[in-house]
This record gives structure tokens, sequence and C-alpha cells, in this order.
């Protein structure tokens, strides 16, 4: 196992009983690629205990940040979710993952599909000016069950269009679409549904996805990468084979081969 690194927790925001946000120092000698994960944890009784975390922070930030969900009873997460500032965290000094811009075939829009903490590695790469470089439209969607669980929702609708660097190309190139499938909301529905029938596109003023033009990456539980990647092969989509090997879209290999 690589070494371990110790940071210092800045800040920490609660968005609902099931998910939190905690942003950490950042080593300057920490390089990421956008969409990468990293394994994050507490010292236990003088022992890691660490799991797997996208990092939602850009790669040009100075600080990390990390959304995480809450477990009842999860080794981890039921105890980091009462981590304040000035605490330590532990950090794994290697990032790593397959859900990257670098594994995608050159296209026009491209989709980001996410549920619950899903949407960690989707933060940072729409904070990566080489996603705007790319892609003509990036459209980040998000699926939640309760209003209260989309994280960056405020930041998202309010924040970003008027980012110092990137609003310009946020509010040219990117469009959020939150989705709630247990409350009332503008957006309602899973997002299978949302792709099945055409809604998605159709709501955003796109045509339905196909793969002459349209690139996704996807990021959720298994179930939803499972059910997603079929839709996508089903309409001619191609999957990146493997690391280093682009594809129509990209997937998080980690959650779905372990
Ligand atoms: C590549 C990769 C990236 C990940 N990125 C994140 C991330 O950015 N944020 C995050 O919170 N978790 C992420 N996870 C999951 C994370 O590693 C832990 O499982 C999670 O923090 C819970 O830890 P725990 O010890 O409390 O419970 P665990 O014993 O690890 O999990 C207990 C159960 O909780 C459920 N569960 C675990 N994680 C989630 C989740 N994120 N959303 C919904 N249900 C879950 C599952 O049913 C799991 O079996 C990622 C996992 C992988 C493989």
């Amino acid at each position: 196992m690589s070494a371990l690194r110790t940071e210092e927790v800045l800040d920490v925001q609660h968005w609902s009983d099931g998910y939190f946000s905690l942003k950490t120092t950042r080593d300057p000698g920490f390089r990421f690629e956008s969409g990468h994960f990293v394994m994050l944890g507490l010292e236990i009784d003088g022992r890691p205990l660490m799991r797997a975390y996208s990092i939602v922070s850009p790669h040009w930030a100075e600080h990390l940040e990390f959304l995480s969900v809450i477990v009842e009873n999860g080794p981890l997460t039921s105890r980091l979710k009462d981590i304040k500032p000035g605490d330590k965290v532990i950090l794994s000094a290697k990032p790593v993952g397959t859900l990257v811009m670098h594994d995608l075939n050159p296209g026009k829009n491209l989709f980001l599909f996410s549920t619950g903490t899903g949407l960690a590695p989707f933060m940072s790469i729409i904070h990566d000016p080489e996603a705007y470089e790319r892609f003509e439209k990036i459209v980040l969607v998000h699926s939640v069950r309760r209003v209260a669980d989309l994280a960056y929702h405020d930041y998202l609708v309010n924040d970003l269009p008027n980012h110092e660097f990137l609003g310009e190309e946020a509010r040219a190139k990117l469009v959020y679409y939150p989705t709630v499938t247990r409350e009332p909301f503008r957006n309602q529905g899973r997002i299978t549904t949302l792709i099945d029938n055409n809604k998605l596109t159709d709501d955003i003023g796109l045509p339905p996805l196909n793969p002459e033009t349209d690139r996704a990456m996807i990021c959720g539980s298994m179930e939803l990468i499972k059910a997603i990647e079929a839709q996508l092969d089903a309409r001619g989509f191609h999957i990146s084979p493997s690391h280093g090997h682009p594809g129509d879209y990209v997937i998080e290999r980690a959650f779905v081969e372990r």
C-alpha cells in the first residue's frame, strides 16, 4: 500500500441527514486528474480505516474537497460524519481511476450522469477548463431522492455561472439538470426513465442521445451504472474498453470490478 498523508479538515458542510462535504488542506505534491478517486479515512485505535472517495475539488485548487454519504453503522462514515475543522484525515498518496476525460473519443456534447455521491467526480470535471475546450455542451445530471440531498445545488445555480474564471464558459456551455425521485421538484424521475423516453434531451433542447455526437461518463451505484450502460449500448455507444483506450463513454471500473 502506498504511503499515507495526513491533512487537516478546514470546513465541513452538512447538506442533509444523508450527505455532507469536507474540505481539507492539500499537500502541494498531491497531483490528480479530474475524475480521480483516492483512499480517505481516519486513524481508529492506531490503525487507518480507509475508503475510496472521488475528489470534488478541481485539480488546480489549493484545497481538497470530498462529498460523503452517511451510512448508518458504516464503519467509516458513522465516524466521519462527526468530523470538524481542525481534525485530521488520512489520504493515500496516489489518486487513481478510470472516470477521466482522456478516455473519451472527441465529441460535441458531454453527458455526466450521477446519483448521490456520484456527483463528486463531476464537480471536479466541470471545473476543468479542458472540459470546456473539448465539448460544446456539458450536461450535468444529478439524481437524488430528496431535494435536500441535492448537494451543491445553490452553488451550481447561483455561484458557478458568476465564477471569476469559469463563469463565462459555464454560462455558455454547462447545463445543470438536477432531478429528484421522491419529492416534488422542477425535474422529477430516475435518470434511466429520463433517458429512455428522451425527456432529458427534450427538456434541454438537444436531440436524443446519439453516439455520433455525444459522450458520457457515469457515476453512481453499480445498478445505475449497469442500467445506463445497457441504455447507451442499445443506442450504439461503445464503452472505453480499459484505461488508456478511448470510447464513447467511461465508468469508474473500481466500482464495477471490486
Ligand atoms: C471508486 C469509488 C469511489 C467512491 N467515492 C465515494 C465518494 O466520493 N463519496 C462517498 O461517500 N462514497 C464513495 N465511495 C464509497 C465509499 O468508499 C464508502 O463505501 C463509503 O464512504 C461508506 O463507508 P463506510 O465504511 O461507512 O461503509 P461501507 O461498509 O463502505 O458501506 C456500507 C454500505 O453502504 C452503502 N454505500 C457505501 N457508499 C455509498 C455511497 N457513496 N452512496 C450510497 N450508498 C453507499 C453500500 O450499500 C455499502 O455496502 C466510493 C467507492 C468507490 C469504489
